[in-house]
């Protein structure tokens, strides 16, 4: 038998200011839900608390979806469910990609067998309802995927157009709502979007480990006149259905005590209303944008497409990148992202992510930039950022 030489030290993680692109803050009862007791999969206790998820996810998504559940997996887990659900080897997809995550839409969906056209945006783009116009009349596609809050670029995407564009042409919609959902409305039922997938970490305040899912009616239907099996066994929302629909069979085993945290922070969500926590993301986002611009820091998207939960910004010439975020983290605890892509040293990403999005958050990264900025010999006025922001939470 070989022996382990000593063993490891036991946990005892930082706590960080998480103010990246996701995990996002959690709350103390998220975390104390996540150590309660494991019961069994099928244990009638967890099978209610299943109900619970799948009827405060839907609330959540604001439809009427049965077939709504928290995949065991990431977000991209959520991703590759609608899409290997949706398409058959051949089936023709169109996926707008502005960015990291629509790209990697298009991957997932070459991977599933489908015929791609990929419709590409400079990063920080939108696309407008015409140019999808075009290209489903030309494609004449089976499905039609794009990312609602574009992570990678802070560019937020508006579907009431593409969604009807999409329906007149008989194809299916299917949004990435992963950084939207919980932080902006992603109202399904209204936008008649047939398939969506969202994570945990970002604005629903979870760790990352869970991806709720809605497929619509148009969708269930289309899953069901396949000719080929999914092609991946876990994934399979036909056999998913049976364990969150209501026969409850064995599938696979569902991580208990992740949707524990689920639900206590989708409670946390139903509890504050999703008017009021659509209102202190943007809040929060204005106030950020004006400690920022007030520093001379620009956006590196139009204000009309800026999204309030993720801030991407241009680094000031002559800033060190690395050295910059290194000292935002081992001095202040705060943990920004860097540039995705093509945006890699051009652009920090400020998350306002559920938890996330608060004033103390805020004002404290305000200040701590400016000291970080100093260090490197960029002197904004002094105190300007938090001054501008506070002129924000003054107004109200
Ligand atoms: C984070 C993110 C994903 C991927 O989610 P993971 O949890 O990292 O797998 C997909 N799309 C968007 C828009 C995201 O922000």
């Amino acid at each position: 038998m070989k022996s382990m030489t000593g063993i490891c030290p036991p946990l005892n993680p930082p706590t960080r200011i998480l103010m990246g692109p996701g995990p996002s803050e959690i709350h103390p009862s998220v975390l104390a839900a996540m150590a309660a007791p494991t019961v069994g999969h099928l244990d009638p206790y967890f099978l209610k608390v299943m109900d619970e998820v799948q009827s405060m996810l839907r609330h959540v998504f604001q439809t009427s979806n049965m077939m709504t559940m928290a995949i065991s997996g990431t977000g991209s887990a959520g991703m590759e469910t609608c899409v290997v659900n949706l398409i058959e080897p051949g089936d023709r997809m169109i996926v707008c990609a502005a960015g990291v995550f629509g790209g990697r839409m298009a991957d997932v969906a070459g991977r599933a067998g489908a015929e791609v056209t990929t419709l590409e945006r400079p990063f920080g783009e939108v696309f407008t309802a015409q140019e999808i116009a075009e290209a489903v009349d030309r494609v004449k596609p089976k499905v039609v995927g794009i990312v609602h809050a574009e992570t990678s670029t802070g560019a937020w995407q508006r579907l009431e157009e593409i969604s009807k564009i999409v329906h007149d042409a008989g194809a299916l919609l299917l949004v990435d709502c992963v950084t939207s959902l919980a932080g902006l409305p992603v109202d399904v039922d209204r936008l008649q979007i047939d398939a969506a997938y969202s994570g945990s970490q970002k604005c629903i305040g979870c760790p990352p480990g869970l991806a709720p899912v809605t497929v619509g009616p148009r969708a269930l239907e289309a899953m069901d006149r396949r000719r080929t099996k999914v092609s991946s066994w876990y994934l399979d929302i036909g056999l998913l259905r049976n364990y969150w629909g209501n026969n409850r069979a064995y599938h696979h085993t569902a991580p208990i005590n992740m949707n524990y945290a689920l639900h206590q922070a989708l409670r946390l969500v139903v509890e504050e209303g999703l008017e009021a926590r659509y209102a202190r993301h943007l809040l929060q986002h204005r106030a950020l944008r004006a400690g920022l611009e007030a520093m001379g820091i620009q956006y590196s998207v139009k204000a009309e497409h800026a999204l309030p939960m993720l801030n991407s910004v241009l680094i000031p010439a002559g800033v060190d990148d690395v050295l910059l975020r290194g000292q935002l983290l081992n001095e202040f605890g705060i943990e920004i992202g860097g540039g995705l892509g093509p945006m890699k040293g051009r652009t920090w990403r400020i998350g306002l992510m559920g938890e996330t999005a608060k004033k103390s958050n805020v004002l404290l990264f305000l200040a701590a930039l400016e000291q970080c900025l100093n260090r490197q010999g960029v002197r904004p006025t002094a105190g300007a950022g938090v001054a501008a922001a506070n002129e924000i939470y003054l107004q109200g």
